[in-house]
């Protein structure tokens, strides 16, 4: 198949050009007008063509919970954003913390993802033995959480709540020992307990109380521990969703310190704690949306690069689950649809000046395909996979509870009624339109397994 004449974006820069694909990769590349043999043309005329993104924060939890939706549903919200790859978090019933439930989800995910995918797990021991299984089992990297498990769900946290300095400094060491990267939800505890018990007397239906309840010291705090340890243990550390400008300030003042990335989500970067006011506890997630202020300075942070990643934190509950609290943000579940708001947050940035096209290549994949080792990913180069996201600038996306893939369509209410600048008007896994602008075409299973390139080896092509 040819993609003819559109414009082409990594995160080098932008050119116009054809692209051959051939066997789910990128084979040629040609200038527009020159003619490539091909079986089939698919006229990208007018539209930027972007490496498929690669969301490395997601929630799906299926096979458990099926009524928050399935592998199947949630990979065709990815497809219908521009997501070619998704990376599975391991929070769910039971916890993914061992290669054999490794093995299950990836089986179970390879059944029907329409999208390619990558699990994370949960080190359930803090042994070398166990980080080395894990490794070995093919996870793209382990995810530790700085805070306990919530109460009621520590079965799905198990192994994933390391809270002590102690333990968080030893994760760390295994990690580095195995060369895996841990991505860390950090919020510091004891602020937390504290902020928790001073916030009980306050209304539990109000916003602020959720923001006053997980206030944006606990973040930064959290921060600046992880990276102050990990100047001792120098892994590869991934800062999971950062919210606020306290954080920024410390990953500025942590930088060279330690090999460390952080991201920031789309729910942050267009919108405040006043849409959370407005949407309920729909618009509750963890850590809270913040300020004007705090906003303003996410997007700077990705333009001068302290934040190399956006990721979607995308998380379905039920509407049953989300709606039995909406009295209650100290009480319901927290979580935001994502993988259809990614692109089209960005490509808002990009028409309000905030960034380039090849930026949000980077932010959304390349950075993510050096990160995380797939270097056949992140790019349009010769011999990468033909995943790609195919964007028109001058469409708009208007998200509603009808025209979202995600199950949680109904879920989604910081989107509804918004309307984005751009639109992901195809989607291309291994070479083949899965996505096309109104409804995913693909058959189950398409989507495969990813495990990240050889720990020891040089990558190319990175
Ligand atoms: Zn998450």
């Amino acid at each position: 198949m040819a993609v003819t004449d559109g414009i082409l974006v990594t995160p080098e820069g932008v050119r116009p050009g054809t692209l051959g694909l051939r066997e789910g990769r990128i084979a040629a590349i040609t200038d527009p007008g020159a003619t490539l043999e091909a079986a089939e043309t698919w006229s990208a005329s007018g539209m930027h063509v972007l490496p498929g993104a690669i969301d490395i924060h997601c929630h799906i939890r299926s096979p458990a919970y099926p009524e928050r939706g399935t592998v199947a549903s949630e990979t065709a919200a990815c497809a219908a954003g521009g997501i070619t790859t998704v990376f599975e978090m391991p929070i769910t019933d039971p916890c993914c913390n061992s290669p054999d439930r490794v093995a299950m989800r990836r089986d179970h995910f390879a059944q029907t993802a329409v999208v390619d995918f990558a699990m994370y797990a949960a080190p359930a021991e803090l042994t070398h033995e166990a980080f080395e299984a894990l490794a070995e089992s093919g996870v793209v990297g382990l995810k530790i959480f700085t805070i306990p498990a919530p109460p009621g769900r520590e079965h799905e946290f198990e192994g994933l709540a390391w809270p002590k300095a102690p333990d968080q400094l030893r994760a760390l060491r295994l990690a580095q020992r195995v060369g895996l990267p841990v991505v860390v939800h950090a919020e510091h505890p004891e602020i937390l307990a504290r902020s928790e018990e001073q916030t009980a007397p306050l209304d539990p239906a109000e916003a602020a109380t959720h923001e006053a309840a997980r206030p944006a010291i606990a973040e930064a705090l959290a921060v600046a521990q992880i990276l102050t340890l990990n100047a001792e243990a120098q892994a590869k550390v991934h800062i999971a969703h950062v919210t606020s400008s306290a954080t920024l300030a410390v990953l500025r003042a942590f930088a060279g310190s330690s090999d460390f990335t952080a991201e920031t989500c789309p729910q942050y970067l267009r919108h405040t704690s006043d849409d959370v006011a407005r949407v309920g506890v729909f618009g509750k997630v963890n850590p809270p949306i913040r300020t004007a202020e705090d906003r303003e300075a996410l997007w700077s942070a990705l333009s001068d690069g302290t934040l190399g990643h956006v990721t979607t934190d995308h998380t379905s509950f039920s509407f049953e689950e989300k709606s039995a609290h909406a009295g209650n943000f100290l009480t319901a579940p927290p979580g935001h649809p994502g993988t259809e708001l990614l692109l089209p947050t960005l490509l808002s940035g990009v028409a309000d000046g905030r960034l380039t096209l090849p930026q949000v290549a980077e932010l959304t994949s390349g950075a993510a395909a050096r990160r995380f080792r797939l270097p056949d990913r992140g790019t349009l180069g010769e011999g990468a996979r033909a995943h790609l996201a195919v964007v028109d600038l001058d469409g708009e996306t208007r998200p509603t509870a009808d025209n979202l893939q995600t199950a949680a369509r109904d879920l989604a209410r910081l989107a509804h009624g918004q309307t984005y600048r751009g639109r992901v008007a195809a989607t291309f896994v291994a070479g083949r339109p899965v996505w096309d602008g109104s409804a995913v075409d693909a058959p189950p299973g398409w989507g495969r397994f990813v495990r990240p390139g050889r720990r020891h080896s040089r990558e190319s092509g990175s």
